[in-house]
């Protein structure tokens, strides 16, 4: 079976909107798109260009994307960050009032508020209270089970907890799902992690898709650059439905600067750095009095279960330094999430950790 049995019959049947970028070169006199003959941001920076239309796809963008994960051009959709991504599958993947996704809470909110949009359902496989460990056989079960769900979002590693999939589990997963449904793993940290990333898998798994990011271990969230990486037959039906150009100029100009080969370096000393500040983030939260569990994860966060979470939050917040909660999640009640600062952040949080301590 193919992965369009899977996908909305309608997208499935739906030409892809063809723009006049994609269906002309541009080169030439260009009076086919409604342009304006001329930017009023003349410079020659990163603003170059501003009055046309950008390329859907930028190629060298695509191809030095495609380089990084170790995937071919045809396997990769450059999106708005991997929050459209999520959005993209939803849509083609989820019918309304009768699909379903599959998400294992505490986990990224974004799956939800996909599945509510589209009016698709939402299946939750909750973790353990305590540990937060997956419960990897009533995943594998779900899919036999709920006949609905189209859409499995997994995330490794995975926010708020930090821990990572097993490989062992990802198969035996792929395997439940042959034919059912698309596995998606939510890899924005994986840069952070040892565990190598799925996408040595996709070679094998026509229903795999794997959601890289460029917002994390890059540092720049604010690019809003990620990528959707799955076989051509996936990433050609949400080809179908993405806005026509996702990707404004000045942001392909930026991350084109970003991804040059002298960047790589700078890239690795930037997780060294993550790396060296969560040894010492950790380190001052271990001894706590107050921390009754630490999940330290294998990402640019740390989570911890406090005796007084509200607290703790206010007490931060009202001098300068702003920690995650969870108040509207009750597996997250007691829970704060800390991201890894700068080691002068971290220092400033360990004061405020002392002064904490020594007042409860
Ligand atoms: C931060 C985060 C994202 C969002 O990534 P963008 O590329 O910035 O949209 C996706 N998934 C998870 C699990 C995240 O924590």
């Amino acid at each position: 079976m193919g992965i369009e049995a899977l996908a909305r019959p309608e997208i499935v049947a739906m030409k892809p909107y063809s723009s006049a970028r994609k269906e002309a070169t541009t080169q030439g006199v260009l009076l086919n798109a409604n342009e304006s003959p001329r930017s009023l941001l003349g410079g020659a920076g990163l603003e170059t260009g501003l009055n046309r239309y950008p390329d859907p796809q930028p190629a060298d963008l695509v191809s030095s994307l495609a380089g990084l994960y170790g995937v071919a051009e045809e396997c990769i959709l450059v999106t708005r960050g991997s929050d459209e991504g999520i959005d993209l599958l939803t849509r083609v993947f989820c019918r309304a009032g009768l699909d379903a996704i599959l998400q294992c809470p505490p986990t990224f909110g974004m799956y939800a508020i996909a599945a509510k949009t589209q009016g698709a359902g939402i299946v939750s496989v909750p973790r353990d209270r305590e540990t937060f460990a997956l419960d990897e056989p009533a995943v594998l079960d779900c899919v036999p089970q709920n006949p609905s769900v189209k859409l499995l979002f997994l995330t490794s590693p995975n926010n708020p907890t930090g821990d990572v999939l097993s490989d062992d589990f990802l198969l035996r997963l792929l395997a439940a799902t042959q034919d059912r449904a698309i596995v998606v793993l939510d890899e924005a940290y994986s840069e952070f992690c040892r565990q190598p990333s799925a996408v040595r898998l996709l070679e094998r798994f026509e229903h795999l898709v794997v959601l890289r990011t460029l917002s994390k271990a890059w540092g720049a969230a604010g690019l809003r650059c990620g990528a959707v990486l799955a076989q051509p037959p996936i990433i050609s039906l949400l080809g179908r439905i993405i806005a026509p150009y996702p990707l404004p100029s000045p942001v392909v100009n930026l991350a084109r600067r970003m991804l040059r080969r002298e960047a790589m370096e700078e890239q690795r000393q930037l997780l060294d750095e993550v790396a060296e500040n969560k040894r010492i983030l950790v380190r001052e939260l271990e001894s706590r009095s107050f921390v009754r569990r630490l999940f330290p994860g294998e990402a640019n966060f740390v989570l911890i279960r406090v005796d007084d979470a509200d607290g703790l939050i206010g007490f931060c917040a009202d001098r300068g330094v702003i920690i995650r909660g969870f108040p509207a999640d009750p597996l997250l009640q007691d829970c704060v999430r800390i991201s890894v600062g700068s080691h002068d952040e971290i220092s400033l949080l360990a004061g405020l950790l002392d002064e904490w301590e020594s007042q409860t």
